[in-house]
């Protein structure tokens, strides 16, 4: 399999391993570095929930409600009372989206009146992200894909930056699941990372990304117990993706269309009129279409979504899923937003707007996900993703890897 400056910069990392034994790594993102809030007020008007700590609430809690002049409980709802960092949610506005501290010009009453300090912690933060593996061995700094800006202006081509840092006590290097009873080694992980970002950068359809990894976890699946990073390089020499593929029909989708909303957007009231507009494809001609450049347009939104989510596998890194399981979230996840999407198109297409796919509708579409999706389905839908069975996630992988949608 052909290798790029990905690979060989993860290798020469993995290959500096034995004289770094206390020292992790830490990547990054130029884009990271240059971001700049655009003070959008967005993030303060979505349906998503704002959680709140339990210590932060009794902190702050007084002021926000001495601020507002009303009782706390009108201001915060207790949401998950045995998580004490995601102890309760801000209350909604009427119109079910806007944040209660929300002023009408868009800004935060909370950082107007009583300073940046005095907000939730997520609103600090947001939309700076990060993931962490136990002892530092791997931490990775990023920007959340839901926020407008950063949606807006994803990129695939850009500079990542890292650096060797102090691990915060002498441990064992990590063994990474591919699933329970495979495993990578740290340096073979690392690998795995710029053999997965070249794949990305060298793709023009990212259901050809996902096929090729697909294949590439079942080979590891067929490899021995630990694959070392030796091990990794060797056989991924000689590893032929079965590319291409013929694309499937778009009924061969079906099955997979009637998991997702059984399991997935069936739960959600809000996600309703999605089902219905899914159902109302009834035979090959109903499907959405897609002209060359909003092809070019889904493709690189997604590739550059993926490329970020790559360094922040966060359910990987906090244990909850191995990198088979890990590839299938993101496979539905990328099925989700292009769904998505294309449910907006359809919206403004018989208005005054294009018809044609807007760049907003896919950062929208991300957006949506993670608010009616992810941040509500996550602990549940993690748990049914994480006893899959391997055979099946990689049959669902091959499903994925061979969609493309008709021309238009
Ligand atoms: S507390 Fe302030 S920053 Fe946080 S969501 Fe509400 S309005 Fe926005």
């Amino acid at each position: 399999m052909e290798t790029g400056a990905y690979f060989r910069l993860f290798c020469d990392l993995a290959h500096e391993l034995p004289q770094r034994r206390n020292q992790g790594l830490i990547f990054w993102w130029e884009d990271f570095e240059a971001f700049e809030c655009s003070q959008c007020g967005n993030c303060c008007n979505r349906p998503w929930k704002i959680h709140v700590g339990q210590a932060e609430l009794e902190q702050w809690g007084p002021a926000w409600e001495k601020l507002m002049q009303q009782p706390l409980e009108q201001l915060v709802k207790i949401d998950m009372p045995d998580l004490p960092s995601r102890y309760a949610a801000l209350a909604k506005q009427a119109d079910g989206n806007s944040c209660v501290f929300l002023a009408d010009d868009l800004r935060c009453r909370i950082h107007a009146e009583l300073g940046e300090t005095a907000k939730p912690h997520i609103c600090r933060k947001y939309p700076i992200t990060g993931a962490r593996l136990d002892y530092g061995h791997f931490q990775s700094k990023g920007l959340a894909g839901s926020c407008v800006s950063v949606g807006k202006n994803l990129k695939l081509s850009k500079t990542l930056n890292y650096r060797w840092v102090q691990l915060e006590q002498r441990s064992p290097l990590p063994l990474l699941p591919v699933v329970s009873g495979k495993y990578l080694d740290w340096g073979a992980w690392l690998c795995l990372t710029g053999f997965q970002l070249d794949a990305l950068l060298n793709t023009e359809q990212i259901s050809h990304w996902l096929l090729v990894q697909g294949q590439w976890h079942g080979a590891m699946l067929r490899g021995p117990e630990v694959l070392t990073e030796a091990a990794f390089t060797q056989a991924l020499q000689s590893f032929q993706a079965q590319s291409p593929l013929p694309a499937l029909e778009p009924q061969a989708l079906r099955p997979m269309l009637d998991w997702l909303i059984e399991q997935v957007l069936k739960r959600n009231q809000v996600l309703h009129p999605l089902i219905e507009w899914i159902k109302s494809w009834k035979d090959s001609s109903d499907w959405p279409t897609l002209n060359p450049d909003e092809k070019q347009a889904v493709n690189t939104y997604l590739q550059a979504w993926m490329q970020k989510e790559l360094l922040l596998q966060s359910h990987l890194i906090q244990g909850h899923l191995g990198l088979l399981h890990q590839l299938l979230a993101w496979g539905l996840n990328l099925l989700l937003i292009q769904l998505w999407a294309l449910y907006e198109r359809s919206l403004h297409a018989s208005g005054a707007q294009s018809g044609e796919l807007q760049k907003t509708d896919l950062s929208r579409a991300q957006n949506q996900i993670y608010a009616y999706i992810i941040q509500d389905y996550s602990p549940a839908g993690i748990q049914r993703i994480q006893f899959a069975r391997a055979e099946s996630c990689l049959v669902q992988l091959g499903l994925l890897g061979r969609w493309e949608w008709p021309a238009a």
